[in-house]
């Protein structure tokens, strides 16, 4: 092998302490990751510092996918339900008896069917060319993705207001100096970096203000019960003013 081989080959359990460069799979965002391997272990996870944007930084579910590796609570087995459903009755199984079990229902499936009887979903991410081959080759085109109820619908509002989907789109928080935020918050359904952009916008003075379509706990917090709430916040002016967008009551 060549000596100047990237330090992800190098196989999974190479003795001694090196640094992996990987892509977070927690959800599909897909930060860029750093992880440290000591003798085939993971150790530490942290955002791509090549990454000037996300620098160390990851969002608290993807840094728990160290703690998730080492869960000894998650299945460590396939399962099979042993009862009702919803009764949490469960067996473990061998991945050979859980795989003979799946091909037998879906084999099932077909000869009631047909291929097309199958629909396979699962969240996006890099991995589709996987799964999408796996339904295709059942005979079935029915394949989505977490996307077709999410992202796909604001690709197209995109398309159909300015011509190009909304990955052609790019807020400049650098130089905003008012953000008014409709329905998504950017800092609970939260991309890292947008994320920090966001926050380092704020601490030079941004204003923002927060439209929330949601009936949500923080709707409560204030003296009228009101939801949507429209919040409007600067560090000029830390606590929060609430007013009224529509009344419940
Ligand atoms: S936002 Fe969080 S969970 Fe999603 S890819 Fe980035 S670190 Fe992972």
């Amino acid at each position: 092998m060549s000596s100047v081989m990237a330090p992800n080959v190098g196989g999974v359990g190479a003795p001694g302490r090196r640094t992996v460069y990987s892509m977070c799979g927690m959800c599909a965002v897909r930060c860029p990751m750093e992880v440290t391997v000591e003798d085939g272990r993971v150790t530490w996870l942290q955002g791509n510092t090549h990454d000037q944007a996300l620098g160390a930084s990851l969002c608290a579910k993807g840094a728990a996918g160290l703690f998730l590796e080492s869960d000894d609570e998650r299945p460590q087995t396939p399962l099979i339900r042993a009862g009702e459903r919803g009764g949490g009755q469960w067996r473990r199984v061998s991945w050979d008896e859980a795989l003979d079990y799946v091909a037998a229902k879906l084999t099932e499936t077909i000869d009631v069917f047909g291929g097309r009887g199958i629909a396979l979903s699962d969240r996006g991410g890099p991995f589709t060319d996987l799964t999408q081959t796996f339904v295709r080759a059942l005979g079935s085109p029915n394949y989505f993705d977490h996307d077709a109820a999410c992202a796909g619908n604001v690709h197209n509002a995109t398309r159909s207001l300015y011509g190009f989907g909304a990955a052609g789109l790019l807020f400049d928080y650098q130089h905003c100096k008012h953000l008014v935020l409709y329905g998504r918050n950017v800092v609970e359904s939260l991309m890292v970096k947008e994320a920090k952009a966001f926050m380092a916008a704020v601490a030079r003075g941004m204003r923002c203000t927060y439209i929330d379509p949601r009936w949500r706990r923080g709707s409560r917090t204030g003296s009228a019960r009101t939801s949507p709430t429209a919040t409007t916040r600067s560090p000029a002016c830390p606590t929060r003013r609430r007013r009224n967008v529509r009344s419940r009551s």
